[in-house]
């Protein structure tokens, strides 16, 4: 399962996106995402992240799809995936 991030005022780009964790060699190919979505963790490092943030963040994502307040609900997105990334590049780092 690969996840991506959004990160606001990107702009979509064809280049491969590496995983967020530092020293991680995993790309994906960013032209297959959304624009807005230009981060991203591998696989493997996605699973070090705590299921509870892993679950709020699919949750937030599905409410995006059928909301008004997407301003509202981008911002709480990007809130909830550094959050993730952190803790990803941090079990990464074994802290
Ligand atoms: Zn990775």
């Amino acid at each position: 399962m690969n996840q991506c991030g959004f990160v606001e005022g990107c702009q979509r780009t064809d280049q491969h996106l590496h995983c967020a964790v530092p020293f991680c060699n995993h790309t994906t190919k960013a032209d297959r995402k959304m624009g807005v979505w230009v981060e991203w963790v591998c696989g493997k490092h996605w699973r070090m992240v705590p299921r509870q943030m892993r679950r709020i963040l699919t949750r937030l994502r599905k409410m995006q799809a059928r909301s008004r307040d997407q301003f509202e609900l981008q911002r709480r997105q990007q809130r909830i995936w550094r959050r993730c990334r952190r803790a990803a590049v941090e079990r990464a780092a074994g802290l």
